[in-house]
């Protein structure tokens, strides 16, 4: 449901639904709106009203509006200067030009141009740049979108909304504008990432809250649709845990709560890591799940193992004894010196981050072929937390360097063979490595003999519903120009998250039900002890009533655990059939960082770990 003055916003904001200039007519008669989809008639859509009630204040919509032009103005004689923006704003009148957003500093004014009202073409620009040049600095962009958040009382949500502008991080932000209505916060930047924008902004502000106002998610209409025109409509794939409901149903029955891996989806993976003709070797991130029947399956798929601590090496060689050092990466941060010198001992491959042992343990490295680990500058990830590169990350070493690096490794006597870089985790995005690979090349031209390069892991999987997967096909492609450039040099790769995480569901049986004003809490066996992600990352898992997988979902509902934490929330406003004492309640997609976060808090014992 919606009110006119937020449908008003929407609409004038880039949402292509209605005419900005349709809702002043309803509205003005109090004549109730509906918007329904073509495609599903029968599904209640959207209600346009007046006597929609303000609720709680959230975020309904997210638009692109397409097109923009963004004009800055700079001029020192501003400040206090009466009539210094009538006499710009004249200009853009003579010219018939209408501006849209609006912000203002003692020195600066930065406004937007609607591409969609005005006409905008190169004549019409030289013409404006030319009359206000007479008055102040001028710099005009064009290709630029703005990017709306819109819902009514918006100022009041800025604390929640605050940790999903982390995505800012990423894109340069031109301009953020408030409407005075309180009805829209906007943000300008560049046209050819607006629609990456939303997608994740929508991941985090739309997909993660669905409640009664939204309705039913696009994957809930998806289904109602299959059940009425089955004919019509792809099913999406099975989950592998639907097929597999009644084993789980009875590991379940078995314990309090449990981590089970079905080693068939890591095979499917391994399967489709090893059919990237570009990449020469690929190390398992044992860090993201060590259970000895997942790392029996890595080896058997002849993949080596990338170890971040002497404990993780030494459980590969006591699992696997008769491995050649060459499939074991020792990729260490901050660790002491006695780490290094043992790994070197015992022959396997070690990558080093930090120029500090170079220049103060020369004589560790003397002799020995090691790997670099360089910082692109670059941040990607699905949270700030595993976002590896860039000055606000404590790994790797900066681009600048880099060539200090390598000299002090040539004056301690050893060989750079190898260079290494991995810059996040949970990236759907195919081009990463081979940008990754450009920059890095680049930088270390001083290199003609190298030998490895190696791009790192962070292969991102769906966790969101929203999301679009990882083009590992295209991936490849793009790194065939590398191969191409440098056909002598090994492309290693070094992903977890990809091989695991799908192949794991967590299990717990609810507890407890409460409720709250409007909100239900279930709780179940286990929680942030076992599943720390949520807590830790805001990550997103989908979640199912295992016992209940038949029945419609219709209460928001929000999963907890029994830790005395209020992070202790395994999910929030999840659309769930309602639950009893005892309902199986399963987590996806926790395969990969789920058991080897767990801990003890509160002495409760996480969940075990079984194999399917
Ligand atoms: N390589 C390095 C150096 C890492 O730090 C990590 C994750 O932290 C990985 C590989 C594996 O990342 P992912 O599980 O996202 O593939």
């Amino acid at each position: 449901e919606l009110r006119y003055d937020e449908m008003q916003e929407l609409a004038s904001m880039g949402a292509s639904i209605l005419h900005p200039r349709a809702i002043p007519p309803v509205r003005k008669n109090s004549i109730p709106t509906f918007i329904r989809s073509t495609l599903q008639p029968q599904v209640e859509g959207t209600r346009v009203a007046d006597d929609v009630a303000f609720g709680a204040p959230q975020v309904k919509a997210i638009s692109i509006q397409r097109g923009t032009v963004l004009v800055s103005l700079e001029s020192f004689g501003m400040w206090h200067e009466v009539g210094f923006l009538a006499d710009v704003f004249a200009i853009f009148r003579d010219l018939g030009l209408s501006v849209d957003l609006i912000s203002t500093s003692e020195a600066n004014v930065t406004l937007t141009l609607d591409a969609n009202i005005n006409a905008l073409n190169e004549g019409a620009l030289t013409q404006l740049r030319q009359g206000l040049e007479k008055i102040c600095r001028v710099k005009i962009i064009n290709s630029t979108a703005v990017v709306s958040l819109v819902g009514a009382k918006i100022r009041a949500l800025l604390y929640e909304i605050g940790p999903a502008l982390e995505v800012f991080e990423e894109y340069p932000i031109y301009m953020v504008s408030q409407s005075a209505s309180d009805l829209n916060l906007s943000f300008v930047v560049d046209e050819s990432q607006a629609e990456q924008l939303v997608k994740k902004l929508h991941a985090n502000l739309v997909s993660q809250n669905q409640n009664a106002i939204f309705g039913p998610t696009f994957e809930a209409l998806q289904q109602m649709n299959v059940e009425a025109h089955p004919q019509q409509v792809k099913p999406a794939p099975q989950k592998w845990w639907v097929e597999k409901r009644s084993e789980l149903l009875k590991m379940a029955s078995e314990e309090q709560s449990v981590y089970v891996y079905d080693t068939s989806v890591i095979d499917a993976a391994l399967a489709r890591l090893k059919s990237l003709s570009n990449v020469d070797r690929i190390f398992y991130a044992m860090k993201s799940n060590n259970h000895a029947e997942v790392l029996s399956h890595v080896y058997d798929a002849g993949l080596g193992f990338e170890c971040v601590s002497p404990n993780e090496v030494d459980a590969i060689f006591k699992l696997f004894p008769n491995i050649s050092t060459e499939r074991v990466l020792f990729t260490p941060n901050f660790a002491p010196r006695v780490e290094y010198e043992q790994a070197l001992a015992r022959n396997i491959q070690v990558t080093v981050d930090n120029v500090f042992p170079l220049k103060n343990w020369p004589e560790v490295f003397a002799g020995k072929e090691i790997l670099l680990r360089v910082d692109p500058g670059m941040r990607k990830g699905h949270h700030r937390h595993v976002r590896t590169g860039g000055k606000l990350a404590k790994f790797g070493i900066p681009l600048e360097d880099v060539n200090e690096a390598i000299a002090l490794a040539t004056a301690s006597g050893a060989e750079v063979v190898g260079i290494h870089s991995h810059v996040g985790s949970g990236i759907l995005d195919a081009e990463n490595w081979s940008r990754i690979g450009h920059v890095i090349l680049e930088a270390v031209d001083s290199l003609p003999n190298l030998k490895y390069l190696n791009l790192g892991g962070g292969l991102g999987v769906v966790e969101n519903p929203n999301d679009q997967p990882l083009d590992i096909i295209a991936l490849d492609e793009t790194l065939a120009e590398i191969k191409a450039a440098r056909p002598e040099m090994e492309i290693w790769l070094e992903p977890g998250r990809y091989v695991v995480a799908e192949a794991g569901v967590l299990l717990g049986r609810v507890t407890q039900i409460k409720s709250k004003e409007d909100l239900t809490y279930v709780g179940i066996t286990t929680g942030m002890n076992s599943l720390l992600r949520p807590a830790l990352y805001g990550s997103y898992h989908e979640i199912v009533n295992l016992s209940r997988l038949d029945e419609s979902p219709s209460q928001l509902t929000t999963v907890v655990g029994p830790i005395c934490e209020s992070g202790d929330r395994l999910g929030s406003d999840r659309l769930l059939p309602p639950s009893s004492e005892g309902d199986v309640m399963l987590i996806s997609t926790v395969g990969a960082y789920g058991a080897v976060m767990s801990s003890n808090y509160n002495m409760r014992t996480p969940a075990c770990e079984r194999v399917l």
